[in-house]
């Protein structure tokens, strides 16, 4: 066994087995614990309300009959203080961002600056009505049409739409344009190529595009198996959808050869911004000979996320794919005022409600001219620093004799480790190291993606995290591993310190509990 073992941890005094007085807490908690568990329908009582609006001094216009409700909704009935407190626990029961560290790979949840809030809830910004005739929404229309000018430049491709409203949606949209590609051209293909490494997100949209997945494998330096894509890449072929750094947190060295492949049988190639966060300002998708990119505008771009909340997936294409792209456009006419473009006949059409989430490109917007171009390298190369100096450092404290990364070279955001070596000396898996980390105050990272890697731990540190942080973070994976050396069941129970402790995660998403009275 390795330094490792040496110490022990201390065992923590509130987890289970350890509590001087396990009765008396025990006792208390049931209590706390049956109230804190009510649903806010369960705390309703007929007659209470948390407000009570005056009585009307204008006349009132009934609505039609045939749209009026024949009951009341069934809302929950309480008071604003009982509101305030349901709420306010529910929020600290949560992990989230301004909780802790969240190196969840992938997932880029990096700080999200304070002052972006303040410039969305602006009453110009907040207030606007999406009805808004273009004539009196030019402030809008000019943020968004920058917002695409900035995200193009970033891109490298000179194109933009911002209406698709998550990464997927940017995804779906990027499939769509290359059919309408196609059928402008009478060309009948029937495929798309995802690498192997990909996105859950990719081959669902491709399958939801209409076109069938084709695999394609990974090399043994974590990037594309180029002659498997050779062998694949055929007149049938109408993409390759493809991540660069990938999700393996690999640049794949050859993508220049890779982008020849696929134009050669006259193919898209789509580029899965989700994470541009290791490449801003140093490398652009346009000139690695991509035709579409989205980006994740919730990921890179300071967007809160998490638990479905608004985001943005905007697309940047090629010249070729404009003519296809999504309608409205936002444009600048010659005259310099703003306008939505509507006459775009060989447009996929709309696809969502207006232009998007407006407050998202507010924040992203706040966020790029605040860095200005300096700044945003300077978050990618940052980004990058931090993933590697997390990775030396798991090296130096003996951890990555359990996890070792999956491929042993320069990592660019987030890095990946296999916990095989773990499971087979420890009996540990991943699992266990993901849950006991949350006892140590962390947010676990992505674990058991990509599929590939086989016990899989998915690590992005992001650019702003501090240095303590990140020597806190390796130092808790040391001591769960020193731990499990010594007694592994307690990482095969734990977390102790959360209000829940292991969840039936895979029951939870199939069965959901509606606790909403019918
Ligand atoms: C997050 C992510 C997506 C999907 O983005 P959503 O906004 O969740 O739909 C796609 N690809 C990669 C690589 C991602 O990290």
């Amino acid at each position: 066994m390795s330094s490792i073992t040496e110490n022990r941890l201390h065992a923590d005094p509130s987890i289970e087995g350890h509590d001087p007085h396990p009765r008396r807490s025990a006792l208390v908690e049931t209590d706390m614990q049956r109230d804190r568990a009510k649903t806010i329908y369960e705390k309703s009582k007929p007659g209470r309300r948390a407000f009570v609006a005056p009585e009307l001094d204008v006349p009132s216009h009934a609505l039609p009959e045939k749209f009026r409700r024949a009951e009341p909704p069934k809302l929950p009935e309480i008071a604003e203080p009982e509101i305030v407190r349901h709420y306010n626990r529910l929020s600290k029961r949560n992990f989230d961002l301004d909780t802790g560290f969240y190196p969840l790979g992938s997932c880029t949840m990096k700080h999200n600056p304070k002052l972006h809030e303040r410039v969305a809830a602006l009453p110009g910004n907040s207030r606007l009505h999406p009805l808004q005739n273009p004539k009196r929404a030019q402030g809008a229309l000019q943020l968004m049409h920058e917002l695409q000018g900035a995200l193009s430049e970033v891109a490298g491709l000179p194109h933009v739409s911002l209406q698709p409203s998550a990464g997927s949606h940017g995804e779906l949209a990027g499939v769509l344009l290359t059919r309408a590609y196609f059928e402008d051209r009478g060309d009948q293909r029937t495929k798309i190529l995802t690498p192997d490494t990909s996105h859950g997100t990719n081959p669902a949209t491709v399958t939801m595009g209409g076109y069938e997945v084709v695999k394609v494998g990974t090399d043994e330096h974590g990037g594309v198996d180029v002659e498997d894509l050779r062998a694949k890449a055929d007149e049938q072929v109408a993409c390759l959808m493809l991540t660069n750094p990938n999700t393996l947190g690999v640049f794949d060295r050859n993508i220049e050869e890779i982008a020849k492949i696929v134009h050669g049988v006259g193919a898209t190639l789509y580029y899965d911004g989700a994470n541009l966060n290791a490449v801003m300002g140093r490398t652009r998708p346009g000139d690695m000979g991509f035709d579409i990119v989205h980006f994740n505008l919730h990921k890179t771009f300071t967007q809160p996320h998490g638990g479905g909340g608004p985001g943005a997936g905007p697309i940047a294409v090629s010249d070729r794919m404009e003519p296809y792209l999504t309608k409205p456009q936002v444009v600048k006419r010659d005259d310099g005022t703003f306008d939505l473009d509507y006459d775009r006949p060989k447009s996929i059409g709309r696809l969502r409600g207006f232009q998007g989430n407006y407050g998202v490109f507010v924040r992203s917007y706040a966020y790029i001219l605040s860095l200005g171009s300096d700044g945003l390298q300077e978050a990618s190369e940052t980004a990058v620093l931090n993933a590697n100096y997390l990775l030396a450092k798991l090296r130096a404290l003996g951890v990555t004799e359990y996890l070792p990364p999956a491929y042993d070279r320069l990592c660019m955001h987030e890095f990946v480790l296999s916990g095989a070596p773990m499971k087979k000396e420890l009996d540990l898996r991943t699992l266990d190291l993901a849950k006991r980390l949350l006892d140590h105050g962390f947010h676990p990272p992505t674990v058991y993606f990509p599929l590939l890697v086989d016990e899989a731990l998915l690590i992005e540190p992001t650019e702003t995290e501090t240095m303590e942080t990140l020597d806190l973070f390796a130092e808790a994976l040391a001591n769960i591993l020193r731990e499990g050396a010594e007694d592994p069941e307690i990482a095969r129970n734990a977390p102790y310190g959360t209000p829940v402790r292991r969840l039936d995660e895979a029951g939870a998403a199939k069965r959901p509990v509606i606790r909403q009275p019918l």
